[in-house]
């Protein structure tokens, strides 16, 4: 009976699966920081690695239920297992995008990068390039050969900015004419003047991340802008062919620090602040646009309406994976902000079920 029980339980897990495509959403909340005061409240998810997750704002209190749920405790190792299977399958030749999501401060680039140089500390970009390093070995002795090859970007205000570029010069003005995006009939992206970098060996990935996290800060000082304020694209190209079959793959891992999702003070946004957050909202709701849109099998999807989503185009829908992290602080001044990070993830997480938005996205408890 328990076994009925349990194969009724997986069989029900399996169509949700079908019903809800290749879309996953996975929440993660950040612990307290040692600068940070008394005033901090965890949003509840009752397990380290669960799949709900309460928040009370202004007395309201709210919940949720996304795939995967993962709070302070949790670490970067314990996130990097349930992600390691999608990883994998950019080598199988799947397009896949992960995405961070939420406001400056929650954790987003931490979970991304998080500090290449240190174990425990590294984030899911080091960590994806190792186990696909180490994959592609074992496949070698199957036949296969890969090559890779990595860029590193960041869109502000609508403009591409190269972060792997050597040239400093070229980087800090990305004139119009400059980094144009365009798909070709496989569906293949090609950014002009982007630097592609050709990665054999795992040290090699390790200066180059260096490279990017240095000249993501030398933009911030120079340019007077903070890296909050861009989305930042890591593209690992992979392109695998069987010696002995001739069967060929192209896979793509794509990993996106998106730029904070705050809203602005809006008395306090004026002039390029506004235009600022004019297009990081833009983008960001084109994001969703564009999520939701391909979920419905919409004729029409809107890639067009921002940067990031045209650039991303071949790589989100048809048989691609895509997977949101919403990163969200514990801070009780937070549960604002926190709310429309889940909302916005609720948006993205419902969209394939097909169930209408409005019921979907929050649940007060009595
Ligand atoms: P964001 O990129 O969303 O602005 P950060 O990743 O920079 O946020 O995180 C803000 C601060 O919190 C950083 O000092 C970061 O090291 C720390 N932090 C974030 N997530 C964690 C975590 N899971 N464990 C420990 N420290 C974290
Ligand atoms: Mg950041």
């Amino acid at each position: 009976q328990i076994l009925d029980g349990e194969k009724l339980r997986k069989k029900l897990h399996n169509t949700i699966l079908e019903l809800k495509g290749n879309i996953r959403v996975f929440c993660r909340v950040r612990p307290v920081l040692s600068n940070e005061s008394g005033a901090v409240t965890y949003p509840k998810s009752g397990e380290n690695i669960g799949r709900g997750i309460e928040l009370i704002h202004n007395a309201q209190e709210y919940s949720f239920t996304f795939d995967k749920v993962f709070d302070h405790s949790a670490s970067q190792e314990d996130v990097f297992i349930e992600i390691s299977q999608l990883v994998q399958s950019a080598l199988d030749g799947y397009k896949v995008c992960i995405f961070a999501y939420g406001q400056t401060g929650s954790g987003k680039t931490h979970t991304m990068m998080g500090n290449p140089e240190v174990e425990e500390q590294k984030g899911m970009i080091p960590r994806s390039l190792e186990q696909i390093f180490q994959a592609s070995q074992v496949l070698n002795s199957q036949g296969w050969k890969y090559k890779m090859q990595a860029s590193m970007l960041e869109i502000y205000n609508e403009t591409i900015r190269d972060l792997l570029s050597t040239n400093r010069v070229a980087t800090q003005d990305g004139g119009s004419s400059k980094y144009n995006i365009k798909h070709d009939a496989n569906g293949n992206t090609h950014v002009s003047d982007l630097t592609v970098v050709n990665v054999t060996s795992i040290s090699e990935v390790s200066s180059l991340l260096r490279r990017a996290a240095q000249s993501r800060s030398v933009g911030r000082t120079q340019m007077n802008e903070e890296s909050s304020r861009s989305h930042c694209v890591f593209t690992l190209r992979i392109f695998g062919v069987n010696e002995g079959t001739d069967q060929q793959v192209q896979g793509v891992l794509n990993l996106i620090d998106l730029a904070g999702s705050e809203r602005l003070n809006k008395s306090g946004a004026t002039g390029d602040r506004l235009k600022e957050t004019q297009a990081i909202n833009k983008s960001l709701s084109s994001l969703s646009d564009v999520i939701f849109s391909i979920a419905k099998k919409e004729e029409h999807v809107p890639f067009r309406n921002s940067k990031l989503t045209y650039l991303l185009q071949p790589c989100l829908g048809g048989d691609s994976k895509t997977l949101m992290f919403v990163n969200l602080s514990p801070e009780t001044s937070s549960t604002a902000e926190s709310l429309c990070s889940l909302r916005f993830a609720a948006r993205v997480n419902s969209c394939e079920i097909g169930i209408p938005r409005r019921q979907t996205q929050m649940r007060n408890s009595q």
